[in-house]
């Protein structure tokens, strides 16, 4: 439409892909529950940032995403908001292991995006927790066995743990790579796909990028199908 069409230019979003939903530009165009429009409001935000406006249409419908975007615009929730509707809709019991993993390069990271997931989650009795290195695995694996719908890890952590055989992977549905370049750039890309060949392939994968070299773009292709492509602020 027109209004979708003047969003994406004032916002510099370019979409490649079939039938592209438009943005939802309010929060009153989302359908989300109200325990999560309360901590938006609540939190001060007055919109959707452009990068959660066009995604969250696309993931809502079910469809991966490879999204290129700098750092600061939103992307957290960009994935999280869809992620806990997409748990809601499973009805998974936490103790057969996470329904949402989330792969991030860094403790610091890793710890951001949990925080934000507690916030947003805990109304909605949602559990995560987060995995890391550079600190004891007891409260981590504790954590686990406790049963958690959300797993927030960094790849090294995440794949030892997966080692000692103390998580499954196998209810995972819906799987969020974060800062992907960075995490390549990193040295994880053995680790990110010993980690994908636990996950079921019927799943929706979510790779958020702030660069989109050669390197970024097979990993994408090997693990995203046909994911439809959000560009904002012409990076790359
Ligand atoms: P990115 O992952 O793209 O670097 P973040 O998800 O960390 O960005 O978000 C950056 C900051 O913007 C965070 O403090 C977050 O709480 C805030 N934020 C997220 N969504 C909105 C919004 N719709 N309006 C205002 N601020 C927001
Ligand atoms: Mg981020």
């Amino acid at each position: 439409s027109v209004s979708a069409d003047a969003y994406r230019r004032r916002h510099e979003i370019i979409v490649h892909g079939d039938k592209v939903p438009p943005p939802l530009m309010s929060f009153e165009d989302t359908n989300f529950p109200s325990e999560i429009l309360r901590e938006a409001q609540a939190a001060g935000f007055s919109a959707p940032t452009p990068i959660q406006a066009q995604s969250w249409p696309i993931a809502l419908q079910g469809r991966d995403i490879v999204a290129i975007a700098k750092t600061g615009s939103g992307k957290t929730l960009g994935y999280l908001i869809p992620g806990f509707i997409h748990l809601k809709q499973r009805h998974t019991d936490p103790r057969m292991g996470p329904t949402v993993l989330v792969l991030s390069p860094t403790r610091e990271l890793a710890t951001q995006i949990q925080d934000e997931a507690v916030k947003f989650g805990k109304s909605s009795k949602i559990s995560c927790t987060c995995l890391y290195g550079g600190a004891p695995k007891g409260p981590q694996l504790r954590d686990l066995d406790r049963g958690v719908d959300v797993v927030v890890a960094t790849p090294g952590r995440l794949n030892d743990i997966l080692e000692m055989r103390r998580i499954s992977l196998m209810q995972v549905s819906y799987l969020v790579l974060d800062e992907a370049d960075r995490m390549l750039d990193m040295g994880f890309e053995p680790q990110i796909r010993k980690i994908v060949k636990e996950v079921p392939s019927r799943r929706q994968t979510l790779m958020y990028t702030a660069t989109w070299p050669k390197e970024v773009r097979k990993i994408a292709a090997d693990l995203l199908v046909n994911p439809v492509q959000v560009n904002i602020g012409n990076v790359d």
